[in-house]
């Protein structure tokens, strides 16, 4: 299978796998080495095993990564930006290739027992499992890191209850999930959605001082937003649609 991933090396510590298949999937972000032990990397969003166009979207984030060096059997860690299907279906198969934990928001779990899981009902697909999972908090994500990679959480919800952004300041790097996009930002009309929260949340992250936001989703094919300037001149436009 050919991959439908682009790998893009963003910063020595991290490569950011962006989807340009046909149909829905999210882009994912990767950080190789940065446990100790056995499986040392983290990997955000792994996303859809397979989506609404029959596309093997886990299958091409295997071969992409593969393509790089590095295996999912490897993973220690998922961090799962919100619990949606298109960036959290795959943590389940991750889970159980390599043992990794799976991370999110304890909003968004308690949100994802509640109702995400009927989303996932409504939506046709099979709601994935919530273990073994710990809970993620607002402030620096403490893994035991044996690289130093200080990576901070913000709880940035209304697209939904329990979403987060990781933020790098040494880097200047924001994984933003789908609070915002290129020129879009994220549905509020999904459960638990709220235009409100979003656009508190893009307030706050237009605050940070960013270099490279990655979104969930690329609305420019195979692209991240680069430059300071045009990241800034991203959220003053977004925020004129919330
Ligand atoms: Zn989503």
């Amino acid at each position: 299978m050919v991959a439908s991933h682009r790998s893009l090396r963003v910063a020595d510590s991290l490569y950011c796998y962006i989807w340009q298949g046909m149909g829905n999937n999210c882009n994912a972000a990767f950080f190789p080495d940065l446990l100790r032990g056995e499986h040392p990397h983290v990997l955000v969003d792994p996303g859809h095993i397979r989506n609404e166009f029959r596309e093997d979207c886990f299958l091409s984030l295997t071969e992409a990564m593969k393509k790089d060096g590095f295996r999912v059997e490897d993973v220690g860690l998922v961090v799962s930006t919100h619990c949606h299907p298109d960036h959290f279906e795959a943590s389940q198969v991750v889970a159980e290739k390599s043992q990794a934990l799976v991370a999110l928001s304890r909003e968004e779990g308690e949100f994802y027992q509640t109702m995400g899981i009927k989303f996932y009902d409504m939506l046709g697909g099979k709601a994935p499992p919530l273990e073994p999972t710990f809970y993620l908090q607002e402030g620096d994500l403490n893994v035991g890191a044996k690289t130093k990679v200080n990576l901070k959480v913000l709880l940035t919800p209304g697209h939904s209850p329990g979403s987060i952004s990781l933020y790098w300041p040494e880097e200047k790097i924001l994984i933003s999930g789908d609070v915002v996009f290129f020129a879009s930002v994220g549905r509020t009309d999904f459960p638990g959605g709220s235009p409100p929260l979003l656009r508190k949340s893009i307030e706050r992250l237009s605050q940070l001082d960013v270099e490279h936001l990655i979104p969930g989703h690329s609305t420019e094919p195979g692209k991240i937003i680069s430059g300071k300037s045009k990241v800034e001149r991203n959220f003053q436009m977004v925020k004129m649609f919330v």
